[in-house]
């Protein structure tokens, strides 16, 4: 993963400048269209625990199939959902379809939605995400609600106000995509976390050198010392599951577990482990 940018680069003209613009453009225009037009869906990917391999949850992850674009990555879209506002509609339309899809699982499954700053801000975080619950009669104890590092830059009471709020209705935060972004830790225990998600960023192919593995272990002793749990993205390979079980990371998620699919693939899936 890259690291961002700093805003203040000067953008210089270049033709394919032109190109981009009208890709934005069209996304946009689209994405308005979207939920009426039935293009979105929500994908499920099985949250592990590593030492038996059992799956204790899913990660919800929106997917778009556009009928002349094809399907659109959601790191394509979100960003422009969030710049032009629509990302609560959006937000709030996988919160509720996530959560009536849960709720006909077969086995009470913990379920990870991801949610963005713009909602925390311009949303009524806490009356979307109580009206979906109750909607979809899914017990709060059961959402987890993650949310990225960049959210906590600063200070920010609101945040903090919010997810004390949504805490107490018994729903819970994991920090997203932990390690890529911002170095300053002292905001970890400030805020109502209960998990971290190590970025898929350090787990490397072979986990092998000490380099490789001292940021996984720094990251595994700093959730132990604040209580929190951890999870790995991005597993691949076998070999990786055991290295992270070794160095005591107790969940995980990846294509080696599953791939994002379909709610019927994932009902499927439950059903053929049980
Ligand atoms: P994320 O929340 O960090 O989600 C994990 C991403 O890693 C997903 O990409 C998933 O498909 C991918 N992934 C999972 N396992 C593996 C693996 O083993 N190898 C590799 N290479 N990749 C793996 P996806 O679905 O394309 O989503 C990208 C990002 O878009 C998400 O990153 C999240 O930040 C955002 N996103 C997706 N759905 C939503 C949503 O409903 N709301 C918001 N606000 N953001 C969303
Ligand atoms: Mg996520
Ligand atoms: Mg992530
Ligand atoms: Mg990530």
């Amino acid at each position: 993963k890259v690291r961002r940018e700093g805003s203040s680069s000067v953008l210089a003209f270049r033709p394919e400048l032109d190109e981009t613009l009208l890709r934005r453009c069209t996304l946009e225009t689209e994405l308005l269209k979207a939920i009426v037009r039935d293009e979105l869906q929500v994908y499920y990917q099985p949250l592990l625990n590593l030492a038996d391999r059992t799956v204790f949850g899913a990660e919800a992850l929106l997917r778009w199939d556009h009928p002349r674009l094809g399907p659109v990555s959601p790191a394509e879209f979100i960003p422009i959902a969030e710049e032009n506002g629509y990302i609560l509609e959006l937000g709030a339309w996988v919160l509720n379809r996530a959560m009536k899809e849960a709720s006909s699982w077969n086995r009470p499954l913990d379920l990870s939605v991801n949610i963005s700053a713009v909602q925390i801000s311009q949303g009524n975080l806490v009356a979307t995400v109580s009206e979906a619950l109750e909607r979809a009669r899914f017990p709060a104890e059961r959402l987890d609600l993650e949310v990225t590092e960049s959210l906590f830059i600063d200070e920010n009471l609101d945040l903090k106000f919010c997810m004390e709020e949504l805490r107490a209705l018994g729903c819970s935060f994991s920090l997203d995509d932990f390690g890529t972004g911002y170095s300053s830790l002292g905001y970890i225990p400030k805020y109502p976390f209960s998990r971290i998600k190590l970025d898929r960023s350090f787990v490397t192919p072979t986990m092998a050198s000490k380099q490789d593995t001292a940021v996984i272990e720094a990251v595994l002793n700093l959730a132990r010392g604040y209580g929190l749990s951890v999870i790995a993205e991005g597993i691949e390979t076998p070999d990786q599951a055991g290295k992270l079980l070794e160095l005591g990371c107790p969940l995980g998620q990846g294509y080696l577990f599953g791939r994002p699919m379909d709610a019927a693939s994932f009902s499927a899936l439950l059903k053929n482990a049980a």
